[in-house]
């Protein structure tokens, strides 16, 4: 089969006249039958009042298998990794498993109101601890909060528990160091607490440059923002120096977590000298994310930072019940009301009690190992800037496919062609023309071999047929969108045809 057969063999599902027609609605159609009258026929007006309606405004009149088939088809237009490999670099798109959404939605849990009186919550209290004391055993911190509800939120919390705790000691300092392959959460963070940024670089292996980074920490620096693994997906060899050259002047290590995919049950960054650290729940820890659902980012920190913690926090009373402790004089405040999303919170303790230490471990292992396959399987079709070894994702350029006219998002978009999510487009930025994979542990070899046959494929068009991956994708309902005005002005609801 050459590529394109391939590609409508997986898209045959998807009728070209279906797509077409958004409008059905017509006249006089009805998706129901009401069963006769057994009520007196009264006249709605007598009934309501002024509140009666005539007329209905525009609703759409269908048929039910219309309805169904609208729906079934919007379904289809969308990709979701319960649909397919899900390679977005960075996201840990990895898959949910079921059973978690079946114990967040056990009735007892998903309609408890936070205002419930302690004394009948302590079965989400207990949820809540016992979550709390599996984060601190796998970062190897001291305490933590599970306010945040995302990885931003618990970097702007993070940082403000670092300014306070530095204000306390007489100086909230003015600067904030951040490596050249961060996240842009970091950088935006930062400047939200009222500190400036300093740029960090990278060295060759795409590591933070040690002796950069020994002549850029002062009594201004209060603390470094580091992601590790960072973006290249590259472990930071010498952390445990990191820290030290930070802490030798009173400044603090501030870890991204949304890469613990690559450590958890492995490194612990409490162990490595980070002060104060986010995860996020809904990369790490099995939480279904990417449609801007709910998330969730707790902070994780030492000692020396648990005074500045958002109140309340959850504590064993003297009678032995678990209640809110919101007398804590240092407190940076509350981040969220009540106490963070905590349907995400018995997700993720689902998750991380399903699989165990011995799970966990093999969880991680397995998205490293699956990372190196993508990379020996693609490393000769495409460049790969930085040739330290690859944890949890892999980044490549498109230095090649650039000398015949395509970029990394023109490769993008015809992976689409061929079935698969893109990748991560353009990021990190310390890598021009980037694509950044992350398969995660949830794919088998032989979807990752077709992921990888794809991509060779597209690299081959690059040289035999450039126009195809200009053009593509071919076979979704819209091909290139105006990117900008899709992100500006999106139009995000049907309107009735007046
Ligand atoms: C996703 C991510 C963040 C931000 O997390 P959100 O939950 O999207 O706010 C920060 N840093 C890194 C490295 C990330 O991958």
């Amino acid at each position: 089969m050459n590529g394109n057969e391939k590609i409508r063999k997986a898209t045959t599902h998807i009728s070209q006249n279906e797509v077409l027609i958004f409008e059905r609605s017509s006249a006089g159609k009805k998706a129901y039958m009401l069963p006769p009258l057994d009520v007196p026929d009264v006249d709605p007006a007598k009934l309501l009042g002024e509140l009666a309606r005539e007329d209905l405004g525009h609703m759409p009149e269908v048929s039910e298998i219309e309805i169904i088939r609208h729906y079934t088809r919007l379904s289809t237009w969308n990709y979701a990794v319960d649909h397919g490999m899900y390679p977005l670099g960075s996201c840990t798109m990895k898959y949910n498993a079921r059973v978690n959404e079946t114990v967040a939605r056990l009735p007892g849990l998903a309609e408890a109101h936070p205002y419930q009186p302690e004394r009948i919550s302590q079965g989400a209290l207990l949820i809540m601890k016992l979550l709390s004391e599996q984060l601190l055993e796998i970062t190897g911190m001291d305490a933590i909060t599970l306010q945040p509800a995302a990885g931003a939120h618990g970097e702007l919390t993070g940082i403000l528990m670092v300014r306070a705790c530095l204000e306390s000691r007489g100086n909230p300092r003015k600067k904030i160091l951040i490596p050249d392959s961060a996240h842009g959460t970091n950088p935006a963070t930062a400047a939200m607490v009222g500190y400036s940024v300093e740029n960090l670089k990278s060295n060759a292996a795409g590591m933070v440059d040690i002796p950069s980074l020994e002549a850029q920490v002062n009594e201004d620096v209060a603390a470094l923002m580091l992601t590790n693994p960072n973006t290249l997906g590259v472990f930071e060899r010498e952390i445990h120096k990191i820290a030290e050259i930070l802490h030798r002047k009173g400044a603090l290590l501030y870890m991204d977590g949304a890469n613990m995919n690559a450590l958890v049950g492995k490194v612990r960054p409490g162990d490595f000298g980070a002060d104060v650290m986010h995860l996020n729940l809904h990369k790490t820890f099995s939480t279904p994310h990417g449609g801007g659902g709910p998330g969730s980012g707790p902070v994780a920190c030492k000692k020396i930072l648990d005074p500045f913690l958002p109140a309340p926090v959850i504590v064993t009373k003297a009678d032995g019940t678990l209640g809110f402790e919101y007398n804590r004089p240092q407190s940076i405040g509350r981040v969220r009301m009540f106490y963070g999303n905590f349907g995400m919170h018995v997700r993720a303790l689902a998750y991380i009690m399903a699989n165990g230490p011995d799970g966990l471990r093999q969880t991680t292992e397995d998205a490293v190992l699956n990372a190196n396959y993508v990379r020996k399987g693609l490393e000769d079709a495409y460049e790969l800037p930085y040739k330290t070894p690859t944890m949890h994702e892999v980044v490549f350029s498109d230095r090649r496919q650039t000398a015949k006219g395509i970029k990394t998002g023109d490769i993008a978009k015809r992976l689409i062609d061929y079935g698969f999510h893109p990748y991560t487009v353009s990021f990190p930025l310390v890598v021009p023309g980037a694509l950044m994979i992350e398969p995660t542990e949830s794919e088998s070899k032989a979807s990752l071999d077709l992921f990888i046959e794809a991509m060779k494929d597209i690299a081959e068009e690059v040289e035999q047929n450039p126009e195809i991956i200009l053009e593509a994708p071919h076979n979704t309902r819209i091909s290139r969108l105006d990117e900008t005005t899709a992100a500006r002005k999106p139009i995000l609801r049907w309107k009735p045809q007046s």
